[in-house]
C-alpha cells in the first residue's frame, strides 16, 4: 500500500474525506436517521462558515459533510463540533451511519419506530471495523422509502393482517385500499391471498368494522444488498421479526462477517462466495 493510501485510510477513519484539491477534506458528521436537532445544526453551520466555504453537503445517505476544510484545521474543527455534541461521521471499512425514515412517530404509514431502532443500532455498532463498508437502513413500511433491499442490512416494518370474518360487512374498503390486489370481497366477505400480501397494513387502517386486526407487527430483514458499481438486491432473511430477534440476528451477522469476510469483501459478495445457506443457518434461531 502506498504512503498516500495509508494516510487516506487514516483520514477516513476520522470522518475526513480527502478532496480532489490537495490538503482539503470534506468533513463528515453524524446525523443518525437523517435527524439532527436545531442546536447541533447551528453548530454545524458555524463550523461550515469558520472552517469551510460556508455551506454543507447532504449526502445520498442522509449524512452531512462540510467541504473545503483545510487538512491542518480538520482536527480542531472536529473537536469543536464534538464539544457541542456533533459526532464524527463514519467512513472507510466501518459500519456506516444508519439511514432511517421517520417511521411510526411521524409517518401515517409507519409500522415501526425507525428512529429508535436506528439510534439503538448506532450506539452499538456505528464506527466498528468490518471487512468492507457495511450500510444499514431502517424503513417504516413496505413503501421502503430508504431502500432496505439495496443495503447490506435492511430493516422494514411489516404487519400481518388477521381477518375477523364475523365482523366483516363486505363494504370493500379494504379491497380498495390494497395496492397488491391481495384482499378480495366475495359474497360480502373479505379474504386475503397470502401469496400476494406484502404485509403493509393498509387494509387494517381502512376497515371501520374491526374485521381486520394486526396479528403480528415486526421487521422484515433483508441482507446482502448494495448499490454502486456492482449493484444487487438483498435477500429476504426473515419476516415479522421482533426487536429481540432483530438485534440477535444483527449481532450474529457481525460475528459471521468479521470471521468469514475477506479484506475488502462486501456482505453480499461473501454470500455469493460461501453460499447464503451457511449464513442463514448461523444467524437464524
Ligand atoms: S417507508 Fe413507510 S413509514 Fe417510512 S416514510 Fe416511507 S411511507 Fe412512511
Ligand atoms: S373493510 Fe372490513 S368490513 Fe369492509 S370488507 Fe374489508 S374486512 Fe370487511
Ligand atoms: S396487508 Fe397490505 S398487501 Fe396485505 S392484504 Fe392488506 S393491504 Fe393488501
Amino acid at each position: 500500500m502506498s504512503e498516500k493510501k495509508i494516510d487516506e485510510s487514516l483520514l477516513k477513519s476520522k470522518g475526513f474525506l480527502p478532496q480532489r484539491q490537495e490538503n482539503m477534506v470534506s468533513m463528515r458528521v453524524r446525523a443518525t436517521g437523517g435527524r439532527i436537532d436545531a442546536e447541533k445544526l447551528r453548530a454545524i453551520a458555524d463550523a461550515a462558515e469558520k472552517y469551510g466555504h460556508g455551506y454543507i453537503h447532504i449526502t445520498s445517505r442522509q449524512g452531512i459533510e462540510i467541504p473545503f476544510v483545510k487538512l491542518e484545521e480538520a482536527e480542531e474543527a472536529s473537536s469543536e463540533l464534538e464539544k457541542k455534541g456533533v459526532l464524527r461521521g463514519s467512513s472507510g471499512k466501518r459500519v456506516r451511519a444508519v439511514v432511517a425514515c421517520q417511521g411510526n412517530e411521524v409517518c401515517r404509514f409507519g409500522l415501526i419506530d425507525c428512529q429508535q431502532i436506528a439510534n439503538r443500532i448506532t450506539e452499538k455498532y456505528v464506527g466498528e471495523t468490518v471487512p468492507k463498508k457495511l450500510k444499514i437502513a431502517v424503513t417504516g413500511c413496505p413503501s421502503a422509502c430508504v431502500k432496505p433491499q439495496d443495503t447490506d442490512f435492511g430493516v422494514m416494518g411489516t404487519t400481518k393482517p388477521q381477518l375477523i370474518s364475523e365482523n366483516c360487512v363486505g363494504c370493500k374498503r379494504c379491497e380498495k385500499a390494497c395496492k397488491m390486489e391481495a384482499i378480495k370481497v366475495l359474497d360480502d366477505k373479505a379474504s386475503i391471498d397470502r401469496e400476494k400480501c406484502i404485509l403493509c397494513g393498509l387494509c387494517i387502517a381502512a376497515c371501520r368494522k374491526d374485521a381486520l386486526r394486526a396479528e403480528k407487527t415486526g421487521c422484515t430483514i433483508f441482507v446482502g444488498g448494495k448499490l454502486g458499481r456492482k449493484p444487487g438486491h438483498g435477500t429476504k432473511l426473515l419476516e415479522l421479526a421482533d426487536e429481540g430477534q432483530l438485534f440477535s440476528i444483527l449481532e450474529k451477522t457481525f460475528e459471521y462477517y468479521r470471521r468469514e469476510g475477506l479484506d475488502g469483501e462486501r456482505l453480499g459478495d461473501l454470500f455469493d462466495r460461501l453460499g447464503f445457506e451457511k449464513y442463514r443457518k448461523e444467524v437464524l434461531p
